[in-house]
């Protein structure tokens, strides 16, 4: 059997601790990949900070279910095919590192996630993310979100990536590829801008500005009804 010239390499760039559990909110300018390509003020205000007044915030009840079902589904997807000879690893962690300028300062923002899967297939790693379907999704049309996020797992381990949708009554699969370079570029058009904005609004001690979307629809913007910062949001 060939050696795996890159896979160890890249490996060593896994953070090993078990930090990034659904609960854990990330210190100051760490920014959990799955919140990227979301609401820019909500990972901020996750985190209390003391220049916010948070106090009149109404709790909502979270989206356990769906959460927890998609959870399920990953688990099984990842159990069934961890015996696989291309299977490296199974929800190794991620830290990827970059720095930005902002007000005359250096800061190195920090990416953090899981990967679902990485693979190793003809000599090639492969990042692996799995997205569960509340139904069969023949007719789905994969979302940029998505795209997003697998971009940031493929920058940290240099290499292409596929996303595999599957519906949970059917168990039907898709599967969508994006190379590197792609994930490149939206890393640099994209993901560096936005999180700039997340940065420099930490940094100035000020909330980032409510998303266009979010605010045209006064609070009725999907993310915002499953939020628990509508009220402080929009009233
Ligand atoms: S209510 Fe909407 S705009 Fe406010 S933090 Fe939540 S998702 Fe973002």
């Amino acid at each position: 059997m060939k050696a795996l010239p890159t896979a160890s390499e890249q490996l060593s760039k896994i953070a090993l601790s078990n930090q990034f559990s659904q609960d854990y909110v990330p210190p100051k300018f760490h920014y959990r990949v799955s919140s990227i390509p979301y609401c820019i003020r909500k990972p901020i205000l996750r985190r209390s900070p003391d220049w916010v007044d948070l106090s009149m915030v109404e709790k909502q009840p979270d989206q356990w279910q769906a959460a927890h079902i998609g959870t399920m589904m990953h688990q099984a997807l990842q159990g069934d095919i961890s015996g696989s000879k291309h299977v490296v690893a199974i929800e190794p962690e991620i830290d990827l590192i970059f720095d930005v300028e902002i007000d005359d300062k250096k800061l190195d923002i920090h990416l953090v996630g899981h990967i679902d899967i990485l693979s190793h297939i003809d000599n090639k790693l492969k990042v692996i993310d799995i997205k569960a379907l509340k139904s069969s999704g023949l007719n789905y049309t994969p979302k940029q979100e998505h795209f997003l996020q697998l971009a940031v797992y493929q920058v940290a381990m240099q290499c292409d990536g596929e996303l595999w949708y599957m519906a949970r009554d059917t168990g039907e699969e898709m599967f969508y590829e994006q190379d590197l370079a792609t994930a490149q570029s939206l890393m640099a058009m994209t993901i560096i801008p936005k999180v700039s904005i997340m940065a420099q609004a930490e940094l100035r001690e000020e909330l980032p500005p409510i998303p266009l979307q979010h605010a045209s629809k006064q609070g009725q913007f999907w993310e915002c009804r499953y939020c628990e910062f509508s009220s402080f949001c929009f009233e």
